[in-house]
């Protein structure tokens, strides 16, 4: 992708800010690392943001780490403990972190000018610096952690030159080093997020069994127990009960034969809904909830549990552009990109009132932020009734994410942050 392809989108100022910033740097060299090339947040936003870093000068590279299924089952857990969840560290989990950290060093060219590391998987590198400048990239919510998984991090993180986080709530008052928020971004010209053509819509959208006259919810998501799936389904089947009643009540006898056959009827088409997932190489525990969230949802037809490939990228746009709401009911959410990809589809979105969510969602005017089910359904059921509001929100969601969480800003911050550290 070429950053003169944004101009349309973003405007010709954005776009000649970020060429001057680039210019400044042109030549240095950058390596991103982090655990895994497919499926998840990260691994979106650096397959948009590493070319275009390329384009605007910078010399940049994007590597991995590998690590075997022990070491992303224990980094898993220090995820889950980074968000408040109970974990006992013990001395074999350390140690395997650490030896797997290690192994990495071998692999990867450690000396240029700016290192970005993303996450705690790839965390201790540091220890192994040579030279340039080190910055740790944060991507989840780490305001109240696990404190004996954070206490064995900060001895990392503290290593760093700089530390970025997504909101300002996520700095951390323990690590005495320079911490930026930058929030991340959606990138409009990827396969994700480009327009497509609404026969292509209906195509995947009936690839898929899905009705297109039929209103679809659809949250799209790892399946991992804090994006909440089975919360989804829940508020989902509350809400077509309320269909079913709502369209009703007041014009039928509702003892009559009439009522019942069309209650019936109504309620097995009233609503459609959409659990996409797929895995990321890096989160083990994907398998057992997809299987959690395959029992309940089996005896509904109008629920569809749909595992893709990691690549499916266009597929999961067309289902996000073809969906009537798009909901992300996340427990716990550093920043969720789906939330952004929705919106920026011309959707309202509905998510859970936590972390990033609560900065991305306008609640009550790009969407609504819930805290339990029953709120979820209701806002399900708002929007479904209301078609007039659903649209001037999604309108709104639109204008919000172009002007605040487009792949420019984002590259625009990276290049003043690294502008910054080399003065
Ligand atoms: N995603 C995907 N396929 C899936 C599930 C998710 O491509 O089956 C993408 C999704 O569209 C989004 C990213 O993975 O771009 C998830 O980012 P988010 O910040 O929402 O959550 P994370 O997985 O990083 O916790």
């Amino acid at each position: 992708m070429k950053i003169d392809e944004y101009v349309p989108i973003v405007g010709e100022e954005v776009v000649a800010e970020i060429k001057r910033l680039g210019d400044d740097l042109r030549g240095k060299e950058m390596l991103h690392v982090n655990s895994t090339y497919v499926g998840g947040g990260v691994a979106e936003l650096l397959k948009s943001l590493v070319p275009l870093m390329n384009d605007v000068g910078l010399k940049t590279e994007w590597k991995t780490i590998s690590g075997d299924k022990e070491f992303f089952d224990i980094t898993k857990n220090f995820h889950n403990a980074l968000h408040g969840a109970y974990i006992e560290i013990t001395q074999r989990m350390m140690d395997k972190y650490l030896e797997v950290n290690l192994s990495n060093v071998e692999r990867l060219d450690l000396s240029k000018d700016f290192i970005f590391v993303h996450d705690p998987q790839p965390a201790a590198l540091v220890q192994f610096r040579k030279g340039g400048k080190w910055v740790w990239r944060c991507h989840i919510d780490i305001s109240s952690p696990n404190k004996d998984v954070w206490s064995f991090l900060a001895r990392f993180v503290s290593k760093y030159d700089a530390i970025v986080v997504h909101l300002p709530d996520y700095k951390r008052p323990d690590i005495q080093k320079p911490q930026f928020v930058i929030p991340p971004s959606i990138d409009p010209l990827s396969e994700k997020n480009i327009e497509l053509p609404a026969s292509y819509v209906e195509k995947v959208l009936r690839k898929y069994e899905l009705d297109p006259e039929m209103p679809i919810i659809t949250q799209v998501s790892r399946f991992d127990k804090l994006k909440d799936p089975i919360g989804v389904f829940k508020a989902f089947e509350l809400a077509k009960k309320g269909i079913s009643t709502f369209d009703f009540r007041g014009l039928l006898d509702r003892d009559s034969f009439a009522f019942d056959l069309f209650r019936t009827l109504k309620y097995r088409v009233s609503l459609q809904l959409v659990l996409v997932g797929g895995s990321a190489t890096d989160d083990p525990e994907g398998e057992k909830i997809h299987y959690e969230v395959l029992k309940k949802a089996i005896s509904d037809r109008n629920v569809h549990v749909l595992m893709l490939p990691p690549e499916a990228h266009r597929e999961i746009n067309a289902i996000q552009r073809g969906s009537t709401i798009l909901i992300q009911k996340s427990i716990k959410e550093g920043f969720g990109l789906t939330v952004t990809e929705g919106m920026w589809k011309g959707k309202p979105v509905i998510g859970g009132r936590t972390g990033g969510i609560k900065y991305q969602i306008l609640d009550g005017e790009t969407g609504f932020l819930v805290s339990n089910i029953s709120e979820a359904a209701e806002k399900i059921l708002f929007l479904i009734k209301n078609p007039q509001i659903r649209r001037a929100m999604g309108i709104k969601a639109k204008e919000h994410v172009r002007k605040n969480f487009l792949v420019t800003r984002h590259l625009r911050d990276y290049l003043s942050l690294l502008k910054g550290l080399e003065a």
